[in-house]
C-alpha cells in the first residue's frame, strides 16, 4: 500500500495510490470517516493501516480523485521526533574527510523543517550554502524499545525519500549540526509511505539517487549501509522508545554539493529529486524566503 498526506483547507488528509503509478487516489475523508486524517494518529490507531487498505479497496467512486493538482504534506506531517543519522555510507564519511566511524552520528529534525513533495525548498535569507541529502526514510508503527536485530524491523510501518536539506555554513558553526539541518521548508519527506510488503527486508538493496536538475548527483544502494535498518534501529531503541508516526533518516551517501570541486548549492529554479527504487520520487523546486 502507498499512502500520503495532504492538505485540504489547511487540514491534513490521507490519500491511498490504488496502485503504483496511479493517478488516482482514494481520499480516506470519503472512503473512511471514522478513520483519523492525520497519518501520524492513522499509524497509532491499533488497526489503523489495516482499515485504510480496506477501506482503499472497497471505495466507492465519490472517494476517487484525481493525484494532479494535491497539495501535499509531509507523510507523517507532525511526527513526535526525527531521529537523523550521520555518516551511515563510509564514501560519503570519507568525502567528508571523516574516519569510518564507529557508532553512528546522531541528531533531530524538528517538523517546521520539514516540506512536501513538490513544495518548494526554501533558500532562507541568513544563507545560500543549500544542498540535498537523498536518503531512505522509516516511519515507526508500533511502540519499541529495546528492539533485537530479530525483531526490529516488526516495529516499521513503511518507507519513504527524505531529502536532508542542510545549510552547511550554519551545520558548521558549531560541532552540534542541529541548527543547519533546521531551517523551515528545508527537508522535503515524502511522497509515499510504502509499506513493508511492497519491499525487500529492511529496505534492502535499493537503488538510491538525487538528481539536480535532471543531472544525477548521488547514485548508491542502500545494500551500502554501515548501520542496517534493523541494526539502526537496535542502537536507537537501546536509549529511548520510539512511538508511533516517529521517523528515522538513515543518512546520505557520497555525492554532496558541499564535497564537490567547485561546491554545488541549491539555488532558486532549481529542482531537486530524490529517488528510491521501489518507493518514488520526491521531487522539489528551490525558492527564496520570502
Ligand atoms: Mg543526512
Amino acid at each position: 500500500m502507498r499512502l500520503f498526506s495532504f492538505e485540504v483547507q489547511g487540514q491534513p488528509r490521507v490519500g491511498v495510490l490504488q496502485s503504483a503509478g496511479a493517478q488516482t487516489y482514494v481520499d480516506l475523508s470519503v472512503a473512511a470517516p471514522t478513520l483519523p486524517t492525520d497519518m501520524g494518529q492513522l499509524i497509532a490507531q491499533t488497526g489503523g493501516l489495516a482499515a485504510a487498505k480496506q477501506a482503499a479497496a472497497q471505495a466507492p467512486a465519490a472517494a476517487v480523485r484525481p493525484l494532479a493538482g494535491v497539495r501535499f504534506l509531509p507523510v507523517v506531517p507532525r511526527p513526535g521526533k526525527i531521529i537523523c543519522l550521520g555518516l551511515n555510507y563510509a564514501d560519503h564519511a570519507k568525502e567528508g574527510g571523516n574516519a569510518r566511524p564507529e557508532y553512528p552520528s546522531f541528531f533531530l529534525r524538528g517538523p517546521s523543517s520539514m516540506t512536501g513533495h513538490l513544495q518548494p525548498i526554501v533558500r532562507p535569507k541568513a544563507s545560500t550554502k543549500l544542498d540535498y541529502e537523498a536518503e531512505l526514510a522509516l516511519v515507526i508503527g508500533t511502540r519499541a524499545r529495546h528492539l533485537t536485530p530479530a525483531n526490529a524491523l516488526d516495529c516499521v510501518a513503511g518507507y519513504s525519500c527524505f531529502n536532508d536539506g542542510s545549510l552547511r555554513d550554519y551545520q558548521r558553526k558549531t560541532n552540534q549540526w542541529t541548527i543547519g539541518k533546521n531551517f523551515d521548508a528545508s527537508g522535503p519527506f515524502g511522497p509515499w509511505l510504502v509499506t513493508p510488503d511492497e519491499l525487500p527486508p529492511g529496505a534492502a538493496g535499493l537503488r538510491i539517487q538525487s538528481r539536480l536538475n535532471g543531472k544525477v548527483m548521488q547514485d548508491a544502494n542502500t545494500k551500502d549501509f554501515l548501520w542496517d535498518v534493523a541494526e539502526s534501529l537496535r542502537i536507537i531503541t537501546e536509549c529511548m522508545t520510539l512511538e508511533p508516526g516517529d521517523v528515522i533518516i538513515t543518512g546520505t551517501p557520497a555525492g554532496v554539493g558541499y564535497a564537490r570541486t567547485p561546491p554545488v548549492w541549491m539555488a532558486p529554479g532549481d529542482v531537486c529529486e530524490i529517488e528510491i527504487e521501489g518507493i518514488g520520487i520526491l521531487s522539489n523546486p528551490i525558492a527564496d524566503e520570502t
